[in-house]
């Protein structure tokens, strides 16, 4: 018997009560025990006169939408968690929200989602018009449907540097799931977290998105930031001053930092800012996009002197604070270099030391990769004396 066939066999309040006997929590950001949710959403139905409802969706701050992996590898199951979140508060009122973006997704699970009175939309979930409505992560639907197939165990899903999502049971610590070697930093859920973070256990770290992603040595903290802050400046549907203005401000900053013209005030700036986002804006992604900039100043001060203050990235990933040359020792004239480059920033005959004017060069890195011998270097330190005039191979002192 499936998870809603079960369910239908119980009255609506013994459905309730197992949801509250379960223990089922809430797996969005809005944490908390699946049964006072459902509950709290019908007294805030009664106190607005409104209609009760169940939205399933994902947060409105996800970015990244690992989870919706959830519905993809089973949408059934989903369907049959949103189907009876609904016959726990007796409504008949059923929405799978999903992402702007997902209109093919949204037509293929339509006929599907028909079978169980649940309509499709795509686009962020409008708080204000579905107030009196309970609004739960899509990943809560699918546990509840474990729940009522005698198959639900107590965890967290998580996509691990972009793996496939998988369902880790709670007490596994984060430290478990990533090869932890080089890491310099982790994304978890929204916030930007020093390495000692992988001693937490998945249920206390906050990811609420399924992100959890290694930082090494070769990556940017900043640069991170702000490829993070401009997601949420996309997905922001605009209408709250502190979300629309508040996210241009902090990726602007983050995007100076990374091209040298940060200034010293930018990190209290974005405090200010930042924080002012968290308690000022109505819904999860003003709430929480501004997470990444807070976390990331305050847990890595060191980045963020090297390129404010320095001007300097020591990941060498921001581009406009490295260097690139041609090493004359290694150079062999094969002129591959010269080729694949898009921007003819490298000049040289076979058999001469090839040379490299960085002034339109995006160090893009496609020289490098065909490079055999090495002999291309990108460096956040000084570049060395290289030749200016065409010098054949071994002869440049
Ligand atoms: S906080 Fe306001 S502007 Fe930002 S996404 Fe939510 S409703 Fe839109
Ligand atoms: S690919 Fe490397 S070895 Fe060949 S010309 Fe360019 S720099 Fe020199
Ligand atoms: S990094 Fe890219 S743009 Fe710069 S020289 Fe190499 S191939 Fe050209």
């Amino acid at each position: 018997m499936s998870a809603y066939e079960n369910a239908k066999t119980m009255s609506r309040e013994d459905v309730m009560e197992k949801i509250a006997a379960l223990t089922i929590q809430e797996a969005g950001l809005c944490a908390g025990p699946l049964a006072d949710r459902l509950a709290a959403s019908l007294a805030e139905a009664e106190e607005e006169k409104k209609e009760t409802g169940i939205v399933a969706a994902l947060n409105n701050a996800d970015t990244d939408y690992v989870l919706l992996e959830v519905l993809k590898n089973d949408p059934e199951k989903v369907l049959q968690g949103i189907a009876i979140a609904a016959m726990a508060i007796g409504t008949e009122n059923k929405t799978l929200c999903l992402p702007e973006r997902e209109t093919e997704l949204a037509d293929s699970l339509a006929q599907l989602a028909s079978n169980y009175h649940v309509e499709v939309m795509t686009g962020l979930v409008n708080l204000r018009a579905n107030k009196g409505r309970a609004i739960i992560h899509m990943v809560t639907a699918a546990d509840l449907a474990d729940a009522f197939a005698g198959e639900y165990v107590p965890g967290v899903y998580v996509s691990v540097n972009g793996e496939a999502v998988k369902k880790v049971p709670n007490g596994t610590r984060v430290g478990e799931l990533a090869d932890m070697t080089d890491a310099k930093a982790l994304i978890l859920g929204y916030s930007m977290c020093r390495p000692d973070a992988a001693g937490l256990a998945v249920e206390e770290a906050g990811i609420t998105n399924g992100v959890v992603k290694v930082l090494t040595s070769h990556s940017c903290v900043v640069d991170e930031t702000e490829k993070r802050l401009m997601a949420s400046r996309k997905q922001s549907c605009g209408k709250c001053v502190f979300c629309r203005e508040g996210l241009i401000q902090l990726q602007y900053m983050q995007k100076e930092i990374t091209e040298g013209r940060g200034k010293g005030d930018f990190v209290d700036l974005t405090k200010e800012i930042g924080e002012a986002m968290c308690f000022s804006t109505p819904c999860t992604l003003g709430q929480n996009s501004s997470k990444i900039a807070l976390t990331a100043m305050e847990n890595f001060p060191a980045e963020y002197e090297a390129h404010i203050k320095k001007k300097k990235c020591p990941s060498a990933v921001c581009t406009k604070l490295v260097n690139i040359y041609i090493d004359p020792k290694h150079c062999n004239g094969c002129g591959a270099c010269e080729t694949v480059c898009p921007y003819d920033c490298i000049e040289g005959q076979p058999g001469y030391i090839h040379m490299l004017d960085d002034f339109d060069c995006t160090k893009c890195g496609k020289c490098t990769e065909v490079c055999e011998t090495g002999a291309i270097v990108i460096t956040t330190g000084r570049v060395p004396r290289v030749p200016y005039r065409l010098t054949k191979v071994g002869r440049f002192r």
